[in-house]
């Protein structure tokens, strides 16, 4: 097994603290190791013009995995751009790392979103992201899923309700 060495290196200093019997009793079944995904291993996608209003980039981070039951994705918004309406089937963190942004849950007002920000979008509820007018926005997505599925895409946000300011 491959990562047979490692794991014997990390319990060789638990063995000169003299836990080496508990050690390998403790030792669980299926042993895991860390794992570093290079940058650069998944290719950057385009929005897809059906779900995005404009030019937006998307750079996927992390899938949701047996034990953390959601993904992870950068979202870049060139000026302008933004996504459709839509709903998560179990909420999601906007996390915004560059830019200006907008966000509005429907039936509110538009929240202008900056570096820092952390935004809850609560389950069901409807709402929107996506840059400001002249400036563009990053943010990190993170997006749990109900069986396979993290999103419901709804209509287009119009220029009519983007510049409703
Ligand atoms: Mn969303």
């Amino acid at each position: 097994m491959l990562n047979r060495p490692f794991v014997c290196l990390a319990y060789a200093a638990l063995a000169s603290a003299g836990a080496e019997a508990e050690a390998e009793t403790k030792l669980p079944a299926k042993t895991a190791i860390q794992q570093i995904t290079p940058a650069g291993a998944s290719a950057s996608i385009p929005g897809p013009a059906e779900f995005f209003t404009g030019r937006v980039r998307i750079d996927p981070v992390y899938p949701a995995n047996e034990t953390i039951n959601a993904s992870g994705g950068l979202v870049t918004f060139e000026p302008g751009a933004r996504s459709a309406w839509h709903t998560h089937p179990l909420g999601q963190y906007l996390v915004v790392t560059a830019g200006v942004g907008l966000t509005q849950e429907w039936g509110r007002s538009i929240q202008v979103i900056r570096p820092g920000d952390v935004v809850w979008c609560p389950p069901g509820v409807k709402h929107w992201h996506g840059a400001a007018p002249t400036t563009a926005m990053t943010h990190m997505a993170v997006t749990g899923a109900l069986d396979g599925k993290n999103v419901d895409w709804m209509e287009k946000v119009s220029d009519e309700q983007y510049l409703a300011r």
